[in-house]
């Protein structure tokens, strides 16, 4: 994969103006992978000032402190463009107590975390690789530059880090890394809460994240101490043949990575340890586990700063991932009113990668939620009415017809009610003479 023609000119700039520039981090990582990168970041000998006037009005001083200036390019994308800096001392855990800026490439990629992250290539192709990424990159390892103590304890967000990549990327982390995140975990609680919850969302969503999160599970517990009681709760129950946490990792491995899903996944069984009953067979049962899963599940993610509509979301599917798959038109056209196409297509996915993740021989309800997933397909080809706005009557008409305030907005719920029960045809006519029956 090539450098982009907007990154090239930024480049081409720098060194026309006699400074050393080079790409560096992810997108380095990311082109050795034959991986589209996500964003493309420069670094480069200039000083911040001389970045500041080489590209004029198109310079934008956004991160001045730490050596960094976005440039905006033709095609108006913006490219970080960041002076080599050495970081100074750490005390807190979290950040450098100063930066300091270096003419040395070399000194700027020793600061970097982790080997795959810091290579640089420039214009020609060439690349500077010190630590030793690429070969990590082909052995499939993820390895601290430097001591991996020292590493952590500079700036323990890197324990997470080093988690996402390792699930992104399908990389084993070298041992003394592995061991040295564990090690280390505590310092997390240094951490803000959003950046925790980004990471840890990126995380959920890679391809090894099973494998991730069943070698770490204590990082895990540093921010999300409930999640420990599901390692190794034996479910004692012929349905299950995985302890709680296995079955939580396995479904999350087999639903598709989107963060609300994955959560969701995660999550849905958070509460049976706490629910777990035996009966005098000496078979387990978790009544009410949704509910106390629920529960747990939003504690969990307002804890992480979670965006309110994400954190409904998910603890809306963990709510309904125990209720029966509907099966009728009826049934999905209700379903569609209170989760709308994209949260019911989670829903389904996320109820096939649970009933995936339970024993072999119960794994037949497959069958099930491809029909309701049929069914859905054609309710939405027929244009079915499941929400207010494809009502064939609106407030305005009920007004017309002497409504007023509230009245309104109950009768149009009424109204929707029955046509998603099929007791009345989505007509205007016969909607408005059932308005007008009804108020006699
Ligand atoms: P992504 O594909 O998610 O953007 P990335 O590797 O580009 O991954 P960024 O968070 O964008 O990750 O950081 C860019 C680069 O900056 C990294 O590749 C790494 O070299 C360096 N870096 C970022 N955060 C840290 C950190 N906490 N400690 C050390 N180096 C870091
Ligand atoms: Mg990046």
């Amino acid at each position: 994969m090539d450098i982009p023609k907007n990154v090239r000119a930024v480049l081409e700039t720098l060194e026309a103006a006699g400074h050393e520039a080079w790409c560096v981090g992810g997108c380095v990582r990311d082109t050795l992978l034959g991986r589209e990168p996500g964003d493309w970041d420069v670094a480069t000998g200039a000083l911040p000032g001389e970045v500041v006037s080489l590209f004029g009005d198109r310079a934008f001083p956004t991160g001045l402190k730490h050596g960094t200036v976005s440039v905006r390019t033709e095609d108006r994308k913006m490219v970080e463009v960041t002076t080599y800096r050495i970081d100074g001392e750490y005390h807190d855990h979290r950040r450098p107590d100063s930066v300091t800026f270096t003419r040395s490439l070399e000194e700027d990629l020793a600061r970097r975390d982790f080997t795959v992250n810091a290579m640089a290539l420039n214009l020609r192709g060439e690349l500077r690789d010190p630590f030793g990424g690429q070969a990590d990159l082909e052995r499939g390892v993820l390895r601290c530059v430097g001591e991996p103590d020292r590493r952590f304890q500079e700036d323990a967000l890197r324990i997470l880090r080093g988690m996402r990549f390792a699930a992104v990327l399908g990389l084993d982390e070298d041992p003394e890394t592995a061991a040295t995140m564990d090690r280390n975990r505590a310092l997390l609680r240094d951490i803000a809460p959003e950046r925790i919850r980004t990471e840890l969302f990126k995380l959920l969503c890679g391809r090894a994240a099973k494998t991730v999160l069943d070698r770490h599970p204590q990082v895990l517990g540093v921010f999300w101490p409930e999640a420990l009681a599901m390692l190794g709760f034996d479910q004692r129950n012929i349905h299950h043949c995985h302890d709680v946490w296995n079955h939580s990792t396995a479904a999350l491995a087999n639903t598709p990575p989107d963060p609300v899903l994955r959560c969701a996944a995660f999550l849905h069984d958070i509460g049976k340890p706490s629910t777990f009953t035996l009966d005098e067979n000496g078979v387990g049962h978790f009544y009410g586990h949704a509910k106390a899963s629920v529960a747990l599940a939003d504690a969990m993610l307002r804890r992480l700063k979670c965006p309110t509509e994400f954190r409904e979301r998910a603890v809306r599917l963990v709510e309904w991932h125990d209720r029966d798959i509907p099966r009728t038109d009826k049934g999905l056209r209700r379903a569609l009113r209170l989760l709308r196409e994209e949260d019911l297509r989670r829903l389904l996915d996320l109820k096939r990668a649970d009933n995936l993740a339970q024993a072999p021989a119960y794994r037949g309800r497959q069958a099930e939620i491809q029909k309701a997933e049929e069914i859905l397909d054609r309710l939405l080809a027929e244009d079915a009415c499941f929400s207010l706005k494809q009502l064939a009557v609106n407030g305005r008409d009920l007004l017309a017809l002497g409504l007023a305030g509230p009245e309104i907005g109950e009768a149009l719920d009424r109204l929707l009610g029955k046509v998603i029960d099929g007791e009345l045809p989505n007509e205007r006519e016969a909607l408005l003479k059932e308005v007008r029956r009804t108020r006699r």
